[in-house]
């Protein structure tokens, strides 16, 4: 069992197999960093791949593969199948932008994948290309769809943002009704990479801008989930994660994995360490003792709540989101 500093048990690991990405989203790489992680600096799948079976053995029971855009990666089937044919129980997932989804959808699920969210902050081709600055829209409804009919459990992830989506909540919401495909609303998490002035909206003003056209019941929070569930009238359930609360880091049971092999305990801090040269030496037991150094000085709480704080400088493209 994995506890961390503040008694959380941590089962859930998030795996970024790649910091790069083919889209540009204002939120999280507006512009392309100045220079890409080298090829060779990335954790191969095999040594990925040792140390998600050593973090399985520990007590770890959800896995989630991000970037940058996982689909990027080569093969990765190959590395999801891994995965899967030693732990098949394991709640094994993937986040995609799903630009490149509709050609390898049914391969990804025929090695193991049981879920998938996917990215969709519009439905109008110009504020699509807007926000990713690429015109994206057909290929990812067409990921969707592909998606879907291979079976894949899917969510939706929307990030609202003034004056250019938030126009759109109660759209993307019935377009993921019509597919019984729940959506979640993400507030935009402020970074010092994102493009400069740019304005998310609060839960509540979500919220608000849903209850302009249905009545809406909470739920609660399921689990560790940083998701709190809300449903409407006719029984359809949509999530909700408001990191500007912060109240989900009580039950918090996550730890993040990049491409380059840091172990990252909390989405808005710096705070890193390599597990890179243990795994390439083949010492998983030395890997494992740096999981438990970073589990036992995980933070508290992120400090999105908190004005005074200094905006965080966390890549979300490189911690996964
Ligand atoms: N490229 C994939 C994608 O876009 O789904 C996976 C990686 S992306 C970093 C994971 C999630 O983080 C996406 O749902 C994205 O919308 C969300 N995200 C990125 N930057 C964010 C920000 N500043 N605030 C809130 N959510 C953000
Ligand atoms: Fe790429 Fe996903 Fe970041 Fe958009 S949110 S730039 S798709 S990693």
């Amino acid at each position: 069992m994995l506890i961390d500093g503040h008694g959380r048990e941590v089962t859930y690991l998030r795996v970024s197999v790649t910091e790069r990405c083919n889209f540009r989203c204002q939120y999280c790489m507006p512009d392309k960093p100045f220079s890409w992680v080298p090829q060779e600096n990335l954790l191969s799948f095999e040594d990925l791949f040792a140390f998600i079976k050593a973090a399985i053995d520990q007590g770890i029971t959800k896995i989630r593969l991000t970037g940058g855009e996982p689909l990027l990666r080569a093969d990765l089937d190959r590395f999801i199948r891994m995965i899967h044919d030693y732990a098949p129980d394991i709640d094994l997932a993937l986040t995609t932008n799903g630009y490149l989804l509709s050609d390898v959808a049914q391969k990804l699920a025929d090695a193991g994948l049981k879920r998938l969210n996917i990215s969709l902050d519009s439905l109008k081709p110009a504020v699509a290309a807007q926000i990713a600055q690429k015109n994206v829209l057909g290929k990812v409804l067409e990921g969707i769809d592909a998606a879907l009919a291979a079976g894949l459990k899917i969510k939706i992830n929307m990030v609202p943002l003034k004056g250019i989506n938030d126009n759109e909540i109660i759209d993307v919401m019935e377009y993921a009704k019509e597919r019984g495909i729940e959506i979640r609303f993400i507030e935009y998490m402020e970074n010092a990479l994102a493009k400069d002035g740019l304005k998310g909206l609060l839960g509540k003003e979500i919220l608000e801008k849903v209850r302009e056209k249905y009545p809406i019941k909470k739920i609660g929070r399921s689990g560790s989930s940083p998701s709190f569930t809300y449903e409407l009238e006719d029984g359809y359930r949509f999530g909700l994660i408001d990191p500007h609360k912060h109240d989900f880091c009580e039950t918090c049971n996550r730890i993040r994995l990049t491409a380059e092999g840091y172990l990252i305990p909390c989405l808005y801090f710096d705070e890193a360490q390599s597990i890179k040269d243990s795994v390439e030496a083949g010492d998983i037991d030395g890997a494992v003792a740096t999981l438990k150094t970073v589990l036992a000085d995980k933070p508290k709480e992120n400090r999105w709540s908190d004005e005074e704080s200094e905006t965080s400088n966390r890549a979300f493209y490189e911690t996964g989101g």
